[in-house]
């Protein structure tokens, strides 16, 4: 089972990622994941990524088109997986494909739909766990102790590009360059639409009842 989360900044990918991941018996990751991991861990790819993330632009394809096909590849991932973040434009989304065409292609499509002012509500309250990437919401999801991950007992952070700045450069790169790719894969019949705006448990079961039609 092949599915990637599709979405715009703060619709709740993260949140829903794992869960279904965890629903479906496979792993799952998120683009941005990997790439704040390479940016901790001081690698090439990391300090190359940094100033386009800073500024919430998209980086490069030739970063990160072999990031997740490596990711993608390697033995974990087997049984398929839940990807959330990537493809985030059109030559993304042909890499992809021709990467998984020997592998069936992708079963599943969920496009999480949110309008523009729940993406700023969600964006300037989220905070995450630093160590398992947990989402939280100071208003609408908050941990049970302040600044710690109920999950892990990590300690919770907010992102540098979740300012207000950052936050709205992202959503205009979703808008001209990722939304298309609801065009993309509408042709390809594999696309759903989900409401994000709801609770996120029922948001959870909109997602898992997509996977099984
Ligand atoms: P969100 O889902 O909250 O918008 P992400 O964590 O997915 O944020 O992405 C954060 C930043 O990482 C993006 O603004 C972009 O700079 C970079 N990024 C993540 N995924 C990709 C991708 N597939 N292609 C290019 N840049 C990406
Ligand atoms: P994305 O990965 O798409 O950028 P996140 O999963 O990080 O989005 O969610 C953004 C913020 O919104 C987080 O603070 C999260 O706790 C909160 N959130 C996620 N889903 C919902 C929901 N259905 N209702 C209210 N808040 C939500
Ligand atoms: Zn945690």
């Amino acid at each position: 089972m092949k599915v990637v989360l599709l979405g715009p900044p703060g619709a709740g990918k993260g949140t829903q990622a794992g869960r279904l991941a965890d629903s479906l018996g496979v792993t799952n990751a998120a683009s941005g994941d990997l790439l704040r991991e390479h940016q901790r861990k001081g690698t090439e790819l990391g300090k190359l990524a940094r100033p386009y993330m800073e500024r919430g632009v998209l980086v490069p394809d030739d970063v990160t088109i072999p990031m997740v096909t490596d990711w993608i590849s390697a033995p974990e991932q087997s049984k398929g997986f839940v990807l959330d973040g990537f493809p985030r434009n059109i030559a993304q989304a042909e890499a992809f494909d021709a990467e998984l065409a020997d592998k069936g292609g992708i079963d599943h499509v969920l496009c999480i739909n949110v309008s523009e002012e729940e993406l700023l509500r969600r964006l300037s309250g989220r905070w995450l766990c630093r160590n398992c990437q947990s989402a939280y919401h100071e208003e609408f999801s908050p941990p049970q102790k302040a600044e710690e991950c109920d999950r892990c007992g990590g300690k919770l952070y907010q992102r540098d590009d979740d300012r207000p700045e950052a936050v709205k450069t992202r959503i205009e790169v979703y808008l001209n360059e990722t939304e298309p790719l609801i065009g993309y894969y509408s042709d390809a019949s594999i696309l759903r639409k989900i409401d994000g705006e709801a609770p996120i448990d029922e948001v959870a079961r909109a997602l898992m009842a997509a996977v099984r039609i």
